[in-house]
């Protein structure tokens, strides 16, 4: 099987679509959370993976966007985003976010969006925080999104070491036990502005991240026409 894994899509279907497109072809959809807030066009995002028979699970933003979690939480650009999402979203979008659950398990994998935990805050971004979660998953891997950041955190013994992930790179899966961040499709946060995807191939037992451009220019006009806050549209150009 030949699994396309995406987290933190925040409403930006024209990423979504680029990443499909070039992951394809694909046996299945996992979702990582966050799938809305930030971006301009939640229904479109949740209609096109729902479409896909998406496996996944909720995310911080997708809790606050149906009334699940506070929004007090937020910082202003994101609490802006995700009452201009609550406001808006179609209701088979509400039900179809209110039915993931905060943790899916398809073994080897345990998906979350957080971390295992803590599903909903805790960013998986260091080795001891990996370290600390390794007892609250039973599975051998631990798919995270959450830091819009593509890593891997490998257990070797004692030790976790951190490995920063780039466009074409492979990872082998083997007796290690790993956290493994896709990165994300709608918001990238390291630097580089493209969409970011990993691709499961559970035949082959390999990892195998993707960046694929997307049209941003085309996603900033709908959210300026939208009023979204200017900070979340200009980040999207540098991926920061
Ligand atoms: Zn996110």
């Amino acid at each position: 099987m030949r699994i396309a894994v995406l987290s933190d899509i925040h409403g930006n279907l024209p990423a979504l679509e680029a990443v499909l497109a070039a992951v394809t072809p694909y046996d299945a959809v996992w979702q990582l959370g966050d799938v809305v807030g930030y971006g301009p066009q939640p229904d479109e995002v949740v209609a096109r993976l729902a479409a896909e028979h998406a496996l996944g699970v909720r995310g911080n933003h997708d809790s606050a966007a149906i009334g699940q979690l506070d929004t007090d939480s937020f910082n202003d650009d994101a609490r802006t985003a995700l009452e201009w999402t609550a406001a808006r979203i179609a209701p088979q979008t509400r039900d179809w976010l209110g039915a993931l659950p905060l943790r899916s398990v398809d073994e080897p994998f345990t998906l979350v969006h957080g971390s295992p935990r803590d599903p909903t805050w805790e960013y998986v971004y260091s080795a001891s925080i990996a370290r600390a979660n390794l007892t609250a998953f039973t599975t051998r891997h631990c798919l995270v999104g959450h830091t819009h950041i593509p890593l891997v955190l490998r257990q070797r013994g004692a030790r976790m070491e951190g490995i920063r992930v780039t466009d074409g790179q492979t990872y082998a899966l083997g007796e290690d036990r790993l956290f493994i961040n896709p990165g994300s499709v709608g918001q990238p946060r390291d630097g580089d502005p493209r969409a970011s995807a990993m691709i499961l191939d559970t035949d082959a037992q390999r990892l195998e991240w993707r960046r694929v451009e997307y049209p941003v220019a085309q996603v900033q006009h709908l959210m300026a026409q939208s009023d979204l806050p200017q900070r979340l549209i200009t980040r999207l150009e540098f991926g920061l």
